[in-house]
């Protein structure tokens, strides 16, 4: 097999892949299909193109998982971060910057790499040998969307994702909501138990149903067709269609009780799914929604038991290509039935910027690595970049699974720590320290 390392995809991930391997003394080609194939979103040849907002979020590197992953990448000789860092703009504790002449500096450094070259245009299919990482991102072509689904199944490749809200699990108010299955369906208790339910009453529900309709939401974008499956309506659209409408559907109160008092039939109850092995994170079941930010934490903090709940990642619906990593890759980010091709980036489900240059960052490591003929593992667990890998390769759920953002939700308890919101920073501050060990060891491993 050739030495050479092919990477699909110039944004953020295929970027910060071809950096690294090439950094590692692999040579590294880019196959880049804009401009001769634009996106709906992009507007730019350039690489690494911001397509919304100018920012990375948060650079706190204690309290924050996001600020933890740059301190990660950058820690790594990360060229996102380089880069942001140089064209940074003030925005308070936020890392945003200035993106056109950031996207410029990321492609003309990547030019100007010895190991690299760029080949323009589109690749529609799946390569039969050769090292290859796919990056191509939320906007993956048609074409190669459907070689890849040829080789996957159709129904392990989404091109939408609808995502419903995720709270973090120890700031439910169990005082309110209890554990239970419909039914108590299940085998062992720990099935019977699989659900956290919150209760309404008639007065609750409405008043719901008040602020559901009235909150403000978001279109789609122009080129993006809004093409609801009936399985994923936005909230707000079911209540659109009647008031009853959710208490028949997610919000049914059928073959539950109320554990607090049994005797009290709820009107309607949600139900939040537990979402990863860890136990600390549940999704709301079906409450996918098109509801603006501000207005989504409002409205589903007056479902009960939730009054004082922190979310770990709000709803949506958007365009968005990307596979079902947990059962289709392995740890390395290798496709399991063709191990000569990984993918990284938001094609692996998950979501954003950073995330994305990270897994690329992953990803150009393990790659190079393998072409070297010195394997390396991949990132440890209880780093940022770890938590990440491990939740999409095998943490997650792999039947509801939907595109994560990285949060303190997918990291491993620290022993001794207290629980709840009082011990919340002591807490941050243990994982982030936590992190930055394992990372930097797993560096020095390389060296
Ligand atoms: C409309 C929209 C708005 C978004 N807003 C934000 C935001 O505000 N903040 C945020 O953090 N994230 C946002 N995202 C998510 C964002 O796209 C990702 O976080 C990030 O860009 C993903 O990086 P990536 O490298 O995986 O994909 P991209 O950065 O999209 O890079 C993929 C590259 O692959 C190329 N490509 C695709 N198919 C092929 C092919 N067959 N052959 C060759 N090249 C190909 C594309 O041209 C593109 O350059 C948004 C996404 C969309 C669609």
């Amino acid at each position: 097999m050739e030495n050479t390392l092919h990477i699909v995809g110039g944004g953020m991930a295929g970027s910060e892949a071809a950096w690294q391997a090439a950094n590692m003394g692999v040579r590294v080609i880019i196959h880049e299909m804009r401009p001769q194939v634009e996106t709906f979103a992009h507007r730019t040849g350039n690489l690494a193109e911001m397509v919304c907002s100018n920012s990375f979020r948060s650079d706190d590197d204690e309290q924050n998982a996001v600020g933890l992953l740059h301190w990660e990448m950058r820690a790594a000789n990360g060229l996102i971060m380089q880069m942001a860092q140089r064209h940074r703009l003030p925005a308070g504790g936020a890392l945003a910057v200035d993106r056109d002449p950031f996207s410029e500096s990321v492609t003309q450094a990547l030019l100007a790499h010895p190991n690299i070259s760029v080949e323009p245009g589109e690749i529609t299919e799946l390569p039969s040998d050769g090292h290859w990482i796919i990056a191509t991102g939320p906007l993956t072509s048609s074409a190669l969307g459907a070689a890849i689904q040829r080789e996957t199944g159709a129904e392990r490749l989404a091109f939408f994702d609808a995502i419903a809200p995720i709270v973090y699990a120890d700031t439910v108010n169990m005082d309110v909501a209890w554990l239970q299955s419909r039914y108590d369906k299940g085998e062992t208790e720990a099935e019977q138990k699989a659900y956290l339910n919150c209760p309404m009453t008639k007065d609750q529900y409405e008043a719901f149903i008040d602020a559901l309709l009235a909150a403000d939401k978001t279109e789609f974008h122009e080129g993006e067709t809004a093409g609801y499956f009936d399985g994923c309506l936005p909230i707000e659209v079911m209540a659109e269609r009647g008031r009853e409408t959710l208490r028949h559907g997610p919000m049914k109160p059928v073959g539950l009780t109320n554990a607090h008092t049994p005797e009290n039939k709820p009107y309607a109850v949600v139900q939040l799914r537990r979402d990863n092995a860890l136990g600390t994170l549940y999704n709301i079941v079906g409450f996918q929604t098109k509801m603006k930010y501000g207005a989504q934490t409002e409205v589903f903090k007056m479902i009960p038991g939730l009054e004082n709940a922190s979310f770990a990642r709000l709803g949506g619906i958007h365009r968005n290509t990307f596979l079902n990593s947990p059962t289709l890759l392995d740890d390395q980010m290798r496709l399991k039935s063709r191990p000569n091709i990984r993918f990284a980036g938001q094609v692996t489900g998950v979501e954003g910027y950073v995330e994305s240059a990270a897994m690329g960052l992953l990803a150009g490591r393990l790659a190079a690595a393998e072409i070297l003929g010195k394997p390396l593992p991949t990132a440890p667990q209880d780093t940022a970049m770890g938590a990440l890998i491990h939740h999409i390769t095998g943490g997650a759920e792999a039947k509801t699974f939907q595109p994560m953002n990285v949060n303190f939700g997918l990291f491993r308890p620290v022993d001794g720590l207290k629980g709840g919101r009082r011990g919340r920073k002591d807490r941050y501050k243990a994982y982030t320290d936590r992190a930055k060990e394992e990372f930097n060891q797993w560096l020095e491993a390389q060296i």
